[in-house]
């Protein structure tokens, strides 16, 4: 199986990261990279430096004022006396449908849902071919392989069209599904991330051609919190294109088989042209967040049953942080999903 990566997407190394209100180092941390190239190599796959694509498939997910607001913010953000070396919102609207502030400060608090995306100058070129690696391994698949991965890094599913959250900045896993587009009339996106895949959720939330499933800890008390709950299923034309499957904290391999078979079943009743997986390791039991019980063996079996539906499928990583087992357990879900892949 091919894989696509750039070095660009390691430079990106945020600092902070406000949990429970305390400071903390973030976990985002470049070294995930070292980790998931390894588990990579492990399953087989070779690794190939992805194109400069240009702003097209990433402008065809996100709104170009956010975009602009990426690009720019870190810059503009260095010109406030006194203000925090990484661009860090400090107020949110409560409603987004109103007027758009001029400053950098109003601009941060519109288009950042949290204070887990801090911005630094390295961020957007990061996010950029974080997005390419994503756009490169879909056109693999277009081009007849069965399958590819996508390292990304930065992670996407918390990004909105034009929202960053939760590490994520540019939503990878809506990018790839945008390129797939091209040939799929129908793409499903299957996120089996610890965390609700929110952003991906909200970018397809009206459409009936992307059908959007994902498997995660009950927000009810967990991040993201304000979206991922079972009642959430789409509006207007998307109205039972959205699928949420919350597990109770703490689920393990059994209970979460359990439940990706249901999200299984629903992807084959949409009967879609191609699956694009947002493949979260953060599920694993000894994952900083501790929020399910996966073991290593687990994602195999996760790419295993995932293999079954036998789709043209683009693998996009999210989340998994940094613990012994982060590069075993993408080896695991691979050579599931693959069996021993050249
Ligand atoms: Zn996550």
């Amino acid at each position: 199986m091919k894989a696509f990566y750039a070095e660009e997407q390691k430079r990106h190394d945020p600092k902070a990261f406000l949990s429970s209100g305390a400071p903390q180092p973030n976990p985002e941390q470049p070294e995930r990279v070292e980790r998931l190239l390894a588990g990579a190599l492990s399953a087989g796959c070779t690794i190939e430096r992805p194109r400069n694509h240009g702003l097209g498939p990433v402008a065809a997910v996100h709104t170009p004022e956010y975009l602009d607001f990426l690009e720019h913010i870190y810059a503009r953000w260095q010109r406030i006396e006194g203000a925090s070396a990484e661009v860090i919102p400090n107020i949110h609207p409560i409603a987004r449908n109103g007027s758009y502030p001029a400053s950098a400060v109003g601009q941060a608090g519109y288009h950042m849902a949290d204070t887990a995306c801090p911005i630094s100058g390295e961020t957007w070129q990061s996010a950029l071919w974080s997005a390419w690696s994503a756009v490169d391994a879909a056109e693999a698949v277009m081009s007849g392989a069965p399958a590819a991965y996508a390292l990304c890094r930065p992670p996407g599913h918390h990004a909105f069209a034009d929202v960053a959250g939760g590490f994520c900045f540019i939503n990878n896993s809506a990018v790839a599904a945008r390129v797939l587009h091209k040939q799929a009339a129908r793409v499903a996106i299957l996120d089996v991330d610890l965390h609700h895949g929110n952003g991906t959720q909200g970018i397809f939330y009206a459409r009936p051609d992307v059908l959007t499933v994902s498997l995660h800890a009950d927000p009810v008390r967990f991040y993201p919190f304000f979206w991922g709950h079972a009642d959430e299923r789409g509006e207007g034309l998307g109205l039972g294109y959205n699928f949420n499957l919350p597990l109770p904290r703490k689920s393990a391999d059994a209970a979460f088989l359990e439940v990706l078979a249901v999200a299984l079943q629903r992807i084959r009743a949409f009967s879609p042209d191609a699956l694009v997986v947002a493949l979260g390791l953060d599920a694993f039991e000894g994952d900083p967040f501790g929020g399910l019980s996966m073991t290593t063996p687990g994602f195999s079996r996760i790419g295993e049953a995932i293999a079954k539906l036998d789709l043209p499928t683009v693998i996009v990583q999210e989340g998994g942080y940094l613990c012994d087992e982060l590069g075993d357990n993408l080896t695991a879900f691979l050579t599931g999903f693959g069996g021993k892949m050249r």
